[in-house]
Formats: structure tokens, sequence, C-alpha cells
């Protein structure tokens, strides 16, 4: 054998795979009203759903213009209960906590979590327009110093072991494998640091992937996880539940609204529907401690 041979012939390995090439280009050219007109209210975009009673006081009125402005706030206050409730569990924090945002979107959670705690916060996505456009939002609030949103795969983050006091996933797990992205988490947060997701998982009662639970993964083009994932990918990377909360009747009237806002549908309203209320399907949150 010559120096030079070293026995194995490789292909090149993409720093990205062609599947996290295909979500990146899906978020990147998202531009859906369900996404923009809600956080145009208060600039504060969110990518996920509601949770909440509905005031269905806003689907009357004869007037369709102010019916669609106030359908529009009304699933943008529940999205943003949403948040709120997912930024409660990260708590307590300080000033001078850092908190980690896996899978960020055009950046919300991370602009409610340091305007609850003062924290700083650091969002990662793999779409390179949400990071510019999460940061565009911090330079405009004038926050930019504390909260900064990165282009990066949140399963190889490069940032610094042990830095974070908190960290979460908020509907993005579904595009990853659980095991790498909680050692991750596990690395990156310090030792009693508190990990939180909210995510739709499929029910293991049910049995395996519903047809509702297969059209919403060809929809987003990701792949929901069962409930039994979480727990078995979290026990093995030191991090232990400490509330779960099953939040699958709290946002069935979110979507039942949703599905009325003919201004505002992506066409997944109804497949969301069926599949809570077949037992197929849950919206879970679950907070965990890293030991
Ligand atoms: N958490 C946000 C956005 C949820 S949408 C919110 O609550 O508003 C799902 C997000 O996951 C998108 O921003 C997408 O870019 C991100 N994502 C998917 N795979 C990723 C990966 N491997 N690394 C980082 N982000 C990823």
């Amino acid at each position: 054998m010559s120096s030079t041979d070293v026995g194995t012939t490789t292909a090149p390995v993409p720093p990205q795979s062609t599947y996290q090439h295909r979500v990146a280009d899906y978020w990147n050219a998202e531009e859906n009203p369900v996404n923009l007109e809600l956080g145009r209210i208060d600039d504060l975009y969110h990518h996920h759903y509601g949770v909440g009673d509905v005031d269905r006081s806003v689907l009357e009125g004869s007037d369709p213009a102010l019916r669609q402005e106030r359908i529009t706030a009304e699933l943008h206050r529940l999205e943003h209960a949403q948040a709120e409730l997912l930024a409660a569990r990260l708590g307590p924090l300080s000033p001078a906590d850092r908190v980690f945002d896996a899978g960020c979107g055009r950046g919300g959670g991370s602009v409610v979590a340091h305007l609850r705690y003062g924290c700083a916060a650091d969002g990662v996505t793999i779409s390179v327009k949400q990071a510019e456009f999460a940061n565009e939002q911090a330079r405009k609030r004038g926050i930019e110093g504390s909260v900064r949103y990165h282009c990066r795969d949140m399963l190889d983050t490069g940032f610094q072991s042990g830095a974070f006091a908190a960290s979460w996933n908020n509907e993005s797990t579904m595009y990853v494998e659980l095991d790498l992205l909680f050692a991750e988490h596990a690395r990156l947060l310090r030792r009693g640091g508190r990990y939180v997701v909210i995510t739709g998982c499929y029910n293991d009662t049910y049995g395996r992937a519903s047809r509702e639970v297969s059209l919403i993964n060809a929809h987003y083009i990701c792949d929901i996880h069962p409930r039994s994932a979480y727990f078995r990918a979290m026990a093995r990377n030191r991090l232990v539940p400490v509330h779960v909360q099953d939040l699958t009747a709290a946002t069935i009237p979110y979507w039942e609204l949703r599905r009325q806002a003919e201004h505002l549908v992506t066409g997944i309203e109804d497949t969301f529907l069926t599949a809570y209320r077949n037992g197929s399907f849950q919206y879970l949150l679950i907070a965990a401690d890293r030991i």
C-alpha cells in the first residue's frame, strides 16, 4: 500500500443532508399569512399553534374586514398564550442567564423569553431567511445585544458546552432524531438546567402513525415521533422529566377557529382536528431537568 492509499474509497459527506436542504427550502420559501399577518400585530412572530379558550364573538359581525381582523388577533392571542406557557416553564432565570431556542423559526419564542426574564437568547434555525428576519426584528426592538439568531443545525450548534441555563424546542422536534437532539441539549445545558418541549406526537395507545399523522408529515416534510420516544430519548440523555402536560384539549379550540378563518387557512386544519379527535395525535408539553 502506498502512503497515499488509505484503503477506502469515500464519497464526500455534505455538511447538511439532502433532507435538511429540503426542510430549509420549505422554510426559506414559507410566507403563509397565518404566520406573517399574526406576527405583524405586535412583531412577535410565532410559528406554532395556540392554546386556550376562544372568544367566539370574533366570528360574528357583518363587516367582513373587521371580522377577519378580529379572527387574526384572536389566533395570535392563542399562539402567544402557548409561547408564554412554554416560557413560564423555563424559569426561574435571571438577566445573567443564557437560553437556547432550538428550531427558532422567525424568532418569537426567544423574544418572549427575553422579555420575561431579561436573559440572553440564542435561536437556531436551518433557514437562513428566518435567521435574517429574526435578527432584523431584534435590531428593530433594540435587543440585538441580547437576542441573536443563527442559521445552524440544532443537532450541531457549535455553542459552548454548559453555557445555557435553559433550552427548548417549540414544535421543531419532528425534523430530527431525538437522541441526537437531546444529546446536544444535554451538552449545552449546565447541570440543573431546564429543558422544555412542546410538540405534536403520535399516541402510542392508538398503535402506529394514523393516516392523519402521515398527512401532517407529508404536509410539513417531517417525521412525527411517538410519545414514548420522547421519554426514552430523554432518559438516555440526562434529561429527567419534571412536568408533563397533555395540551390536546387546550389546542382544539384554536384549530376550530382557524378552520373558519378563510383568509388564513393553509389546508391542514381538518387533518389536525381529525387526528386529535380520533386519538391518534396529541399536543404535549414536557419539562425536564438536566442532571
Ligand atoms: N420554534 C419556532 C418555529 C417552529 S417551525 C416557533 O415556535 O415559532 C420549525 C422550525 O424548525 C423552523 O424554523 C425550521 O427551520 C427549524 N428546523 C428544522 N430542522 C432544523 C435543524 N436541523 N436545525 C435547526 N432548525 C431546524
